[in-house]
């Protein structure tokens, strides 16, 4: 009855020794003193009267350190999107936290690593080699590094997730596993070079061979320069221990690197040894010695020559030598030309040893600097290292997002690197989740931008590679991208102010065709402009020249291109040269007399395709310059000898500028047909009334006879003239070519002003 269980409870708080109610099941209270009963806390229960506590549900647990009144918890599930990234015997791998954490705040990650056998697929313990950075358990952070495994290994690496409860749970682990192959390491830094017998134009070395050779040595690299003159040294190959350097100045300081190389690669550079030659003598100071050498040099020049060629026209190379001959690829070919008027020379040194003077990493040749293709590195990151300054994260601040790029986001910001003043810098940033390829591509744009040092092309300040985000610094361009920047300013512009953009992106595609890079998207969209207006040539890629660039179409030929910017052996035949940038080149000037304006406007990229293979070419924009809209034909000729060169264009738009009533004179209205494309004619008839007339009138009589034997017998028939004919026709020195050329190219200039389309 009631008065029986009130009894019974009275009885119980009397035996407890407490004065209170007892908890019903379902609830519990930890201690007497507790006021009332609690509720049982989630996944926990009971099913006593009185409890003090409550028991964990299946699956769940509590640590003896949470208090009753936590929830009973469970271990993680597994980290998820891993990603690694491999480079040479060490693997970086991130990943994003569990989805579900089990309840618990104490989630760490454990790593562990197994080799794995192939073909057998057998795995093992990876032993104590193995170094973590930080460490291999209870990581906090989402990432970890390996590093000194070994070689060409395959392992896995399992990330557990764990948490306060995760050694109480009898289930299966939760981790996700990465499967990564080393690559073979390259060797390590040569430590130890000793100097030998020093005389006053040479110095003998020798050194060690590397701590960890990693592989089978098949040469060194030594490299030298004079000190303080970094930017024009010399490599010579040996495949010995010591080297004997000729050549060298008297009482001079030089410094000395060297690397081995593997199967795998270069090893990085030793660092700098400095030596000194030794004083002239006043008896030997005409250098004997020098002449064998410069006596060979000429004829072992042309026979390296002869090879590089070989190798050139074979276009193969076997895997040793590919990064040697390739780099040697990527020198342009006319420098070649140039080697052999310079003396591309081959010292007289050990038969073994290889010498060639580079200057800022390329075959030295006075005055002229070539482009490297990264893609000729083993490794990619040696290139950024080679051509991109490493900033420290610390030093940038990002303020805002600018633009999107392909691999991430653009945000404007400030770099404060030491020393230095503050400055503003575009940041281009590398997303989370990245492949290694992306990552390979998003550097290669630095490696590529940190090779140029140029007014009118974007400079790279550096590239934070060794934290995360991954991102390129550059100048910060006020106005961006040229294309928007003229659309938003319509018509806001004088004539000169036009002129002088175009002047600077002709001027820096001067310099990108004479180091030998051939930009392949040209397009005002792919121009950047400060608040000066001073435009900058940007966007240089490797593959993704083409991919991430929407205006990019598949031609037949499976590859993407930007159609209505590319000349049409490039579109047909994927011949990108600098001629063929200068035809886009051609379309920039279009865009930009016409303030953004769509090339070809609406009509598709098969029409664009066709209509210019027939021979029609974009009109002139309103209010265009006769003199602007002959040197776009000009850039738009079929032929693509027959373009301008880059030398060409920036003089022209120069006496343009300097002349600015050369361009008051405008396309004739009459003559300009809206919404159609012009047909090309490349110059009518002219000033003069002969071929003759004008041979004779820039000097150059002696040549009438053989234009007119060779069917060059008017003004019209002159106006096709190429370089190559010219050659042909015998005209073979160099200053005739070229005042006939530059003749040709001016007569164009005026004769537009009278030009009627067909
Ligand atoms: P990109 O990936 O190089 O095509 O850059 C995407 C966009 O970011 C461009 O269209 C510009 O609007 C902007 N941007 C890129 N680089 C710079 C820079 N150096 N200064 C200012 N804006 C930039």
């Amino acid at each position: 009855t009631d008065d029986q269980s009130r009894m019974n409870i009275c009885w119980k708080n009397l035996v407890s020794g407490s004065s209170l109610a007892v908890c019903r099941p379902g609830f519990f209270k930890a201690s007497p003193q507790s006021p009332s009963c609690s509720k049982c806390p989630p996944h926990s229960y009971t099913h006593e009267e009185a409890s003090t506590s409550c028991l964990c549900e299946e699956h769940y647990f509590r640590r003896e350190s949470d208090p009753p009144t936590m929830a009973c918890t469970r271990p993680p599930s597994a980290p998820r999107n891993a990603i690694s990234n491999v480079n040479e015997t060490s693997v970086f791998l991130e990943w994003i936290p569990p989805a579900d954490t089990g309840g618990r705040k104490d989630v760490s990650y454990y790593i562990a690593c197994k080799k794995c056998g192939s073909p057998s697929g057998l795995c093992e313990a990876c032993g104590s080699h193995v170094r973590y950075l930080p460490q291999q358990i209870g990581l906090k952070n989402t990432s970890v590094m390996m590093v000194d495994l070994l070689a060409h290994t395959n392992y896995t690496f399992e990330i557990e997730a764990v948490n306060g409860v995760s050694d109480q749970s009898p289930a299966a682990r939760q981790y996700v596993a990465v499967n990564v192959t080393t690559n073979q390491a390259a060797p390590s830094p040569i430590s130890i070079v000793k100097k030998g017998k020093i005389a006053k134009n040479s110095i003998s070395l020798s050194w060690q061979e590397p701590d960890r050779p990693n592989g089978i040595i098949l040469e060194y690299e030594i490299k030298y320069f004079e000190k303080d003159q970094e930017t024009s040294y010399t490599i010579i190959k040996s495949k010995k221990t010591k080297i004997t350097v000729n050549g060298l100045k008297p009482a001079s300081t030089y410094i000395f690197q060297i690397r081995a190389r593997t199967a795998a690669g270069y090893g990085g550079f030793s660092r700098r040894f400095e030596f000194e030659t030794s004083p002239v003598s006043v008896a030997a100071s005409s250098d004997q010695s020098q002449i064998p050498i410069i006596a060979v040099s000429v004829t072992v020049g042309v026979i390296l020559l002869a090879v590089v060629i070989g190798f050139l026209l074979s276009g193969s190379c076997c895997n040793h030598d590919c990064g040697w001959a390739s780099s040697l690829r990527a020198v342009a070919y006319p420098s070649l030309i140039w080697s052999v008027r310079c003396g591309y020379s081959k010292a007289k040194q050990d038969p073994e040893e290889e010498k060639m003077h580079f200057h800022n990493g390329h075959i030295k040749l006075p005055g002229l600097r070539t482009y490297i293709d990264p893609h000729t590195y083993e490794d990619p990151n040696q290139a950024v290292h080679e051509f991109a300054k490493e900033i420290e994260a610390s030093c940038i601040t990002i303020e805002r997002v600018i633009g999107a790029g392909e691999f991430g986001e653009v945000c404007s910001g400030r770099l404060k690197l030491p020393g230095k003043r503050e400055f503003p810098v575009a940041i281009k940033t590398l997303k989370v989740g990245y492949t290694e390829k992306q990552r390979r591509d998003f550097l290669g744009e630095a490696s590529i931008m940190g090779q140029f040092d140029h007014p009118n092309i974007i400079h790279l300040e550096g590239v934070v590679t060794k934290s995360k985000p991954v991102m390129i610094v550059t100048e910060y361009m006020e106005n961006g991208s040229l294309d928007t920047f003229l659309k938003k300013n319509d018509g806001q512009f004088t004539v000169i102010q036009l002129v002088g953009m175009l002047r600077g992106i002709a001027s820096g595609m001067k310099y990108l065709s004479d180091m030998g890079y051939v930009h392949r998207d040209l397009a005002a969209r792919n121009i950047l402009i400060n608040s000066n207006l001073v435009c900058k040539v940007s966007d240089f890629g490797l593959s993704r020249v083409l991919e991430d660039d929407p205006e990019a179409a598949y031609t037949t030929r499976g590859g993407k291109i930007p159609i209505r910017w590319t000349a049409p052996e490039a579109i047909a035949f994927r011949k990108f040269t600098s001629a063929s940038d200068v035809w886009s080149y051609g379309i920039v000037m279009w865009e930009v007399v016409s303030y953004g304006e769509r090339p070809y406007w609406e009509m598709t990229n098969q029409d664009v395709i066709k209509a210019v293979e027939e021979g029609y070419r974009l009109p002139n924009p309103m209010d265009c310059p006769a003199a602007l809209y002959q040197l776009m034909l000009d850039c738009w000729q079929k032929d693509r000898n027959s373009r301008p060169k880059f030398d060409e264009i920036v003089s022209m738009l120069d006496k343009l500028i300097r002349n600015p009533s050369s361009l008051k004179t405008l396309v004739n209205a009459s003559s300009r047909v809206s919404n159609l494309l012009v047909e090309h004619s490349p110059l009518g008839s002219g000033a003069y009334r002969s071929v003759g007339e004008w041979l004779e009138a820039i000097k150059m009589g002696r040549y009438t006879e053989i234009f007119m034997e060779n069917g060059y017998s008017s003004m019209d028939a002159v106006a096709q003239v190429t370089l190559e004919d010219l050659r042909r026709l015998g005209v073979t020195l160099v200053g005739h070519q070229k005042k006939i050329m530059s003749s040709l190219q001016e007569m164009k200039v005026q004769l537009v002003n009278g030009m009627v389309p067909l």
